[in-house]
């Protein structure tokens, strides 16, 4: 039996999991259901999100993962060891070879604490990692390997990253916890604040998802959201528009784009110079939101353009990373510097 090898993306919002020679074998939400009377694991990932907001006394559902690291150790090795077990199916006597992505610039103990439960849940010792943006990069087919600099914005559910990368090298990046769960919450609290209804989580995703966009939009579009009337306590259906999302969410854009600017600024002339050339990759799922790349386009007068299926870049590009493990490895940050960053 041959050894399998795993692209994992262990991402805030999703896990997905590539399997070389099969393609994307896992995508699921990372979300775990859990007995608040033992602890023991109810239910993972769609299952387990289905049950947010909706569960009795007894049944707790968390989301290990927060701000792109683990928040939650036990619980974030549990969830692994699910999705591993999936991916590979019955009869998995092999260990399979494990490759994991790490947000860049997260602490040494950040990194060492995903390389220990990807062992143990399962993967071969050692697990390897590598920086997200690098995967990222990989996985939307932008030529890493050569010596010309090539910019990546992946904008997940906790953090977006902007990343200037040459010869399979970061060679300026940043990274903020501001993404698509913080768009989530601004929309939640301008509905709050607007109109007096207290909305779940999943329905400001819902409605940023279905009308939301970073640029007001020509056709202004709307939909009906459901929630609790903050004065009455009572259930209420309201509309809310494109445009009032849009306004939700620009500080957080601002965030956004600042942290992409300051990448840029950054940037040594040649590098910038081939960025402007080559344009900006968009990947993550915060990609999809509509008038993103016009956004930024816009903001930093460099050409965006999203990749394609830009959720599974870097589950595919951390599988492709395993072929690349010499080097791959000199591009995780030493521990001197994961111990600067931490400062
Ligand atoms: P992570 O890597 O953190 O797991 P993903 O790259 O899987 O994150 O992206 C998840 C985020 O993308 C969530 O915040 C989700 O709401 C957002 N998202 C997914 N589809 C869309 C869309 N069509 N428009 C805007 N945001 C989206
Ligand atoms: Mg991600």
């Amino acid at each position: 039996m041959l050894t399998k090898r795993l692209g994992i993306d262990l991402g805030t919002a999703n896990v997905l999991v590539y399997m070389r020679g099969k393609g994307i074998v896992i995508n699921e939400p990372s979300v775990v259901a859990l007995a608040t009377r033992d602890n023991t694991v109810v239910a993972v990932g769609k299952e387990a999100r289905e049950m947010i907001g909706r569960t009795p006394g007894s049944i707790s559902v968390i989301r290990p993962m927060r701000d792109g690291v683990i928040a939650d150790y036990l619980i974030t090795e549990a969830m692994l060891r699910y999705f591993i077990g999936h991916a590979l199916g019955r009869l998995n006597l092999i260990k399979p070879e494990v490759m994991v992505c790490i947000p860049a610039g997260v602490t040494s103990v950040e990194q060492r604490a995903v390389r220990d439960a990807a062992e143990q849940a399962g993967a071969r010792r050692p697990a390897h990692l590598v920086p997200e943006p690098l995967a990222a990069a990989i996985g939307a087919g932008i030529p890493v390997g050569s010596a010309s600099g090539n910019m990546i914005v992946d904008i997940g559910g906790g953090r977006s990253e902007a990343a200037i990368i040459s010869m399979y090298g970061i060679v300026v990046s940043d990274s903020i916890r501001i993404a698509g769960d913080r768009l989530d919450d601004a929309i939640a609290a301008y509905v709050k604040r607007r109109h007096n209804l207290v909305i779940g989580d999943r329905t400001a995703e819902e409605a940023k998802i279905a009308i939301g966009s970073a640029l007001p939009l020509e056709e202004n579009l709307t939909m009906e959201i459901r929630g609790r009337d903050q004065i009455s306590g009572l259930p209420k259906t309201i509309v809310i528009t494109s445009h009032e999302v849009t306004q939700a969410i620009q500080d957080c854009l601002a965030s956004i784009v600042q942290a992409v600017r300051s990448v840029l600024e950054r940037t040594a002339p040649e590098l910038a110079s081939d960025v402007i050339d080559r344009g900006i990759v968009l990947t993550g799922g915060g990609a999809l939101l509509r008038n993103m790349d016009v956004l930024l386009t816009q903001e930093t007068g460099v050409p965006c353009q999203i990749a394609e299926n830009p959720m599974n870049c870097t589950a595919i590009g951390a599988g492709a990373a395993l072929e690349h493990l010499d080097v791959i490895k000199r591009s995780l940050p030493t521990e001197e510097e994961s111990l600067v960053a931490s400062l």
